[in-house]
């Protein structure tokens, strides 16, 4: 009887287990039918929001470009990460829209930083398949004057091994006129060496998962060390991404050869006014007293 019971009481037990495995996968799955039918309305209603955060010259200090970051306030919801939003607009086809709008906004808030700043614009697999990349980006660069230096696109390497003909004509195009084409979360996908050699980059992005560890763990920081060389040997710009800390920030400084850094450290993604603001503080001097601030939204 006891055995019985004990038999009685794991299926029960794995029932109730099965039941609410079952009923967590329904309210994922309702949850992001809802997420998508919302983001749509969003997407339509021009709803998304945009960040910017600085990326620092290692060396000199200065803020040399900021990333573009989308961002979604649901009315209900809250704050949704782009890591759940993004790969709903991927599969939705709302990418594109997004894409456009991020491009032509940034190309516009980069109008009114010094001319020695750049933007970068995140671009997914599925642009290169769906949407005309290199005449939306020539038409926004056109209509706003940017000139295309001030320009950098980030792919990684999942765009890449999805659409790597398209990616590589339309990238190349792109180079050479003169915007610049980074590889972004170097390290963390797929036979990444080879995309190295037969891709137009100008810059390689190194994960943040590479320097999370470089102050305690000295495997981490030979890996980091390596990883760098690696990018300064054929001649591309190096980015570390997700410096949060001093000691990062010394660790890479005495031992790697890093360009800039991005992360924490130097500014969180911040609404346009406010990395404005960090701009004119970083640079020590005010770039609006010289320059009539054009505004944009
Ligand atoms: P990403 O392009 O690698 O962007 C950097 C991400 O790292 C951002 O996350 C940023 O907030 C975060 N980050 C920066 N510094 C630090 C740090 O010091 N510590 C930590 N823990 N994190 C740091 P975010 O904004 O959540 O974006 C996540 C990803 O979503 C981006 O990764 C990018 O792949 C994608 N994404 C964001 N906006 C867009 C967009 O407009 N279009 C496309 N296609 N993808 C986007
Ligand atoms: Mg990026
Ligand atoms: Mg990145
Ligand atoms: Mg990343």
């Amino acid at each position: 009887v006891k055995a019985d019971l004990a038999l009685y009481k794991a299926k029960a037990n794995g029932k109730a287990q099965a039941q609410l495995f079952h009923e967590q996968m329904d309210t994922d799955y309702r949850y992001r039918q809802r997420l998508k039918a919302d983001l749509a309305v969003c997407v339509a209603a021009n709803g998304l929001t945009l960040v910017y955060q600085p990326i620092i010259d290692l060396r000199t200090r200065r803020v040399v470009c900021c990333e573009a970051l989308a961002r979604w306030n649901h009315p209900e919801f809250g704050a949704i990460p782009p890591s759940v939003f993004i790969p709903i607009a991927e599969e939705t086809g709302l990418i594109s829209d997004i894409t456009r709008f991020v491009l032509a906004s940034a190309v516009a808030e980069c109008r009114n930083w010094p001319d020695d700043i750049a933007v970068s614009v995140n671009i997914s697999a599925r642009d290169f398949r769906h949407t005309d990349v290199k005449g939306m980006v020539e038409a926004t660069l056109r209509d706003s004057g940017l000139p295309a230096h001030r320009l950098e696109i980030e792919v990684t390497e999942t765009a890449l091994i999805e659409e790597r003909d398209a990616a590589t004509k339309i990238l190349s195009a792109l180079q050479a006129q003169g915007i610049g084409i980074a590889l972004d979360d170097f390290g963390t996908g797929y036979s990444s060496l080879s995309y190295l050699q037969a891709l137009p980059f100008t810059k390689l992005k190194v994960d943040r998962s590479f320097v999370v560890d470089v102050v305690h763990n000295p495997r981490a920081l030979k890996l980091l060390k390596n990883v760098v060389q690696l990018g300064k040997d054929i001649d591309l710009k190096v980015t570390a991404e997700g410096v949060e800390t001093e000691e990062q920030l010394a660790v890479l400084a005495a031992h790697t050869k890093v360009d800039h850094i991005q992360g924490y450290l130097f500014g969180i993604p911040l609404p346009r006014r406010d990395v404005a603001e960090l701009i004119d503080r970083l640079a020590g001097v005010s770039y609006r007293a010289q320059q009539p601030r054009k505004l944009v939204n």
